[in-house]
Formats: structure tokens, C-alpha cells, sequence
């Protein structure tokens, strides 16, 4: 065992004591990942947002012929070994539908790596809602809650994998205006529908803070558990708005850690972890198979967080138990659905 996967796994040995004791986590907590429930308490080292695949060809073209399940497979599976190596043993695909979902591949991804992946059910209206399907358009926010809580119920198109979060996404609120766009509020407002009749929680990819507090904001106001809403891309946000995220209940995502300095990061999550350390989650948003690309393209790896990312957090004298909290037991706690298993 070399030094660097030593430091990664200290964190997550003194991890599976601490999380018992939190009563979110208890015996009937569970994650849905691809492969079916999985116990919130055996979860682990949780990266919250990475990407196993995308399509951005967009929502009228993208489809199962454009990609080879295989090839995908053989590209991805290595980067996903050297994580497991690393010892993460949890991996939340963020890639929405009409980007590149497909749960075939994370399903043969799971089986063969050992690592818990979940997939996720929404739609995604950012980048100009280049990647929103027609329907969503002329259907109602509660229309497409229905779509949602179907594929919850009966699995996602022909697969019967189950989502285990609802990924969406909403543009930055342009200048001079002070909501979201309709069609993004429609989304939101539906996530929050569909969180409320199933316990997931939501992803949302965000263009900016104000759309992220916006976002928060309808969520909260369709009634649904603001503990249960992610604000995604939380690094460019600003510490008021990440505080005002929190204070209201729900998770500031750092998962950009890898694409911004270091030391800027370091001092994000140190200065956000002095009160809200409840409220913080960690990724990087990397990968992934670019499909249309030659062998799916350049791909960032994963390894970041575990090689460089956590050593500098403990240099700058963040505790072993802060770390254990931001990357087993908040993840566990962010996604964790309390029925029956
Ligand atoms: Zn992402």
C-alpha cells in the first residue's frame, strides 16, 4: 500500500464507526444504486458527482445507436479500478437523461469494478435547455413529477434499474432579471414534486449562485425536505450565497475540487466548514467517455481528491473526522432514503 492510498483510506477505517452513531444513517436508511438498495451505513468514501458518460449532441439525436456499451465499458472501468484502489467505494453519476445515461453501462460498470454507482432521473435545463426534451414544454411541473416517480417505481426505460437521485439542471438567471426561466422553474418546482412522493434527493447543476439560491428557493416552496436539495457547482458561488444555501437546509457541492487552484479550494471548503460543515459535499465532476469522440476522447480521472485534494486539507489542518463527515457520512446522509429496504 503506498502512502497515497494510505492517506485515503485512514479516513474512511475511522468512518464506519462514526456513522452509526448518526440517526439519519440508521438500519433502515439506504441508497438505491444500480444494482439494487445498498445499506446508507455501508456507502463509504462517496464521490457525489462525477460522470461516467456523455452525449452533447442534444435531446432529438442523442440515443442507445450512438454509443457501444463494450467500448465503454473498457474505456471507463480501469479509472473506476484506480478510485476503488484508492478506496472510494461509492460513485454518484451526475450525466442526466438526453445526455448519455444509460444504465446498462453503469450496471456492467458496478458488477465488474465492486463500487456502488447510482444514476439519477430528471431533466437537465441548463446549457440553454439545449438537452430538455419537447414534452417538458407543454406538460405541467406535476406531468413530469409522474414521468420521474415512474421510473423510480418501475425502473428507468428497459432496464428496471431505479433511480437513486434526481439530477437537473437550471441556467444562470440572466442579467436584469430575477427568476429562473420558465421552463427551468418548471423543472425545479417538478423535482421537488417528485422528492416529495419518492424521498430522493435532487442534484441540481446550477449556472450561477443566483440561480442556484433561486433554485433552493421553489424548492423549498413546493414544500418539499430542503435537506433533500444539492446546489451542484457551488465553487464559483460566493460564501454568502453558500451560507444562505445552508441556513436554509440544504448541500452546498463543492464538486469542482480539481478544476480550480488548490489552495482556492482548500480555503472554500475551509471557510465554509467553520459553520456549516453539515451542509458540504465534495466531488469533482470529472470524467468521462465523450461520445462521437475517438475511444471516447481525453478523460479526466478520478483520482484527484483521494492524490492531492485531501493531503492539503490536512496540511492546512483540517481534523480526520472532518474528513470522515464531508466524504462518508454527508454523502450518506445527502442521498440516504428511509423506507423499508
Ligand atoms: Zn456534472
Amino acid at each position: 500500500m503506498n502512502r497515497r492510498t494510505f492517506l485515503c483510506k485512514t479516513g474512511l477505517l475511522a468512518a464506519a464507526s462514526a456513522i452509526g452513531t448518526h440517526g439519519v444513517s440508521g438500519p433502515k436508511s439506504y441508497v438505491q444504486t444500480v444494482l439494487g438498495p445498498v445499506a446508507a451505513s455501508s456507502l463509504g468514501f462517496t464521490l457525489v458527482h462525477e460522470h461516467i458518460m456523455c452525449d452533447f449532441i442534444g435531446a432529438d439525436q442523442t440515443g442507445r445507436q450512438r454509443w457501444d456499451v463494450e467500448a465503454v465499458v473498457k474505456r471507463m472501468l480501469p479509472l473506476l479500478i484506480q478510485i476503488k484502489d484508492r478506496g472510494v467505494k461509492s460513485f454518484f453519476d451526475c450525466t442526466p437523461a438526453f445526455i448519455g445515461r444509460d444504465p446498462r453501462v453503469l450496471k456492467r460498470l458496478a458488477e465488474a469494478s465492486g463500487i456502488h454507482i447510482a444514476t439519477n432521473t430528471g431533466y437537465y435545463g441548463g446549457a440553454d435547455d439545449k438537452f430538455v426534451p419537447k414534452q417538458a414544454y407543454s406538460e405541467t411541473a406535476s406531468q413530469l413529477a409522474d414521468r420521474w416517480v415512474r421510473e423510480w417505481e418501475e425502473g428507468i426505460e428497459d432496464t428496471g434499474v431505479k433511480p437513486g437521485f434526481i439530477k437537473i439542471g437550471v441556467d444562470e438567471i440572466k442579467k436584469d432579471a430575477v427568476a429562473l426561466s420558465p421552463i427551468d422553474d418548471k423543472i425545479v418546482r417538478a423535482s421537488a414534486q417528485a422528492s416529495r412522493r419518492t424521498g430522493l434527493a435532487v442534484t441540481c447543476h446550477t449556472g450561477g449562485g443566483a440561480a442556484g439560491l433561486r433554485a433552493t428557493k421553489s424548492f423549498i416552496e413546493e414544500k418539499a425536505n430542503p435537506a433533500r436539495f444539492i446546489v451542484a457547482h457551488s465553487d464559483g458561488h460566493g460564501l454568502p450565497i453558500n451560507q444562505q444555501v445552508a441556513e436554509l437546509g440544504s448541500w452546498v457541492s463543492f464538486d469542482g475540487i480539481s478544476r480550480r487552484p488548490l489552495d482556492e479550494h482548500v480555503r472554500l471548503v475551509g471557510e465554509m466548514t467553520k459553520r456549516h460543515a453539515d451542509h458540504v459535499l465534495l466531488s469533482q465532476d470529472n470524467g468521462w467517455y465523450s461520445v462521437g469522440q475517438e475511444d471516447g476522447g481525453e478523460i479526466r480521472d478520478y483520482n484527484y481528491i483521494c492524490d492531492v485534494f485531501l493531503p492539503a486539507l490536512r496540511k492546512a489542518g483540517s481534523s480526520e473526522a472532518l474528513i470522515q463527515k464531508l466524504t462518508v457520512q454527508n454523502p450518506a446522509n445527502a442521498f440516504a432514503l428511509q423506507r423499508d429496504l
